[in-house]
């Protein structure tokens, strides 16, 4: 533990002025937050699409519309970020950010924008646009967030991150997708604030140590949620 506490945690937020629209950047707060209360110092680099891409041990990809999403996607392929992930890159992708890492996504209307094709995940656009409460059973663990995309997602022959509790998630039925170590869902929140489960998992991969247990307000509003909602 003493090398962890040792360690300074890097957390990129990958281009907020384009995949900063549903409080995804709060998303890096909790990262830092939950470090430095652990007496591991952290720090957060907001990334610009016109920025080189960083060393960092967590990247953030948060959602957005489809425009802006677009601009991201040609920004990330410039990069060199796919090899970061083959390299095994911790990420976390939420909405556009889990569609731009498939094969290809529909934007404005239905035509199909290539994406990073990290994943064999092709997202068209749905009847209707999934907007509310999304909540994913993952390996027994609760997601819980929002949803608000008009995309439906298939993935082929890489795990979802979870099945669909309440909500639509890709299609309804699971939610997201584990790739590496590529955490990619559409629940916002932002998810982590929500989830301190999923942040500290994170972190301490991110590490590579157990974190110590830490009992936020976060974590008791969480654990008061799971209650409400039945213990799932
Ligand atoms: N533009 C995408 C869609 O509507 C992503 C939306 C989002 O990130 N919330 O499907």
């Amino acid at each position: 533990m003493d090398e962890v506490n040792d360690a300074v945690v890097t957390i990129a937020l990958l281009y907020p002025e384009l995949l900063g629209t549903y409080g995804d950047g709060g998303n890096a707060r909790v990262l830092a937050h939950r470090a430095t209360v652990r007496g591991i110092d952290a720090e957060v680099v907001a990334v610009s699409a016109s920025d080189p891409l960083i060393a960092a041990d967590i990247y953030l990809l948060g959602g957005g519309e489809d425009g802006p999403q677009r601009y991201a996607c040609e920004a990330l392929r410039r990069s060199d970020f796919v090899r970061r992930i083959d390299d095994g890159a911790i990420v976390l992708a939420v909405c556009a950010g889990l569609q731009i890492l498939g094969t290809s996504f529909c934007v404005e209307g239905d035509d199909a924008y290539a994406g990073l094709a990290v994943v064999d995940a092709v997202t068209v656009r749905g009847d209707t646009r999934a907007v509310g409460e999304l909540r994913v059973d993952v390996g027994g663990s609760l997601l819980v967030g929002f949803e608000n995309h008009g995309g439906r997602t298939t993935v082929q022959a890489t795990p979802p991150l979870g099945d669909v509790v309440h909500g639509v998630g890709n299609d309804g039925v699971v939610d997201g997708f584990r790739h590496h170590n590529v955490i990619a869902t559409y629940a916002h929140g932002p998810v982590l604030a929500l989830n301190p489960w999923l942040a500290d998992d994170l972190l301490s991969r991110a590490l590579g140590a157990p974190l110590e247990p830490h009992r936020s307000v976060a974590d008791q509003l969480y654990a008061q949620r799971c209650r409400v909602l039945g213990g799932n």
